[in-house]
């Protein structure tokens, strides 16, 4: 963070909320029946799973893994680590990957790729956003919130420099 960065609003909070309504709506039709386990990928999507299981009426369980690809600075490094895996089984369970943002597309490729190896009953991924523009890897997002510009963004879980989490809007960050 320094000084001099702007802030400002890509999608207002009412948006986000709108548009958690609707995947939740899809994500109840799919998996009502399923007692699905809902996989965050932290840090980045840790805000926006609140915000979706609180919409979601119906048993589920959530787990944690945790992921590093970005350094400190704005541009993916290319290469993903997993920092926190699963430490739990997933085997025959309808797992669904939540994601705050799907940008190269990297980390999404590697950490399906490590939970198919884990014969899951069902994979699928919900991401809030989706910078298409910057694919690398091609990834099915199979619930889609938004399709965001080609800007680095903050708020709403996402950080720079573990910063701006907390702004209740998805906002852009100018230096
Ligand atoms: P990918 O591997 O798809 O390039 O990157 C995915 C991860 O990069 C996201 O989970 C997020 O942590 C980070 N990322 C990608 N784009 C942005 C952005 O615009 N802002 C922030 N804060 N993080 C981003
Ligand atoms: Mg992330």
């Amino acid at each position: 963070m320094n000084s001099q960065a702007k802030l400002h609003v890509l999608v207002p909070r009412a948006e986000i909320d709108s548009t958690i309504k609707k995947l939740a709506a899809a994500v109840t039709r799919d998996y009502n029946d399923k007692n699905p386990l809902l996989l965050g990928i932290l840090k980045g999507s840790f805000v926006f799973l609140a915000d979706l299981v609180r919409q979601l009426n119906f048993p589920l369980e959530v787990e944690f893994v945790r992921v590093s690809s970005y350094g400190s600075g704005q541009q993916t490094s290319g290469k993903v680590k997993m920092v926190q895996g699963l430490k739990l089984d997933v085997k025959g369970r309808h797992v669904l990957v939540v994601e705050d943002i799907v940008d190269t597309g990297i980390t999404l490729a590697f950490l399906l790729d490590y939970l198919k190896k884990k014969k899951p009953a069902s994979l699928k991924l919900c991401a809030l956003t989706d910078k298409p523009s910057r694919r690398r890897v091609p990834v099915k997002i199979d619930y889609l919130g938004l399709t965001v510009p080609d800007k680095f963004l903050v708020g709403c879980g996402l950080d720079c420099d573990e910063k701006y989490r907390n702004l209740p809007d998805i906002c852009v960050l100018e230096e």
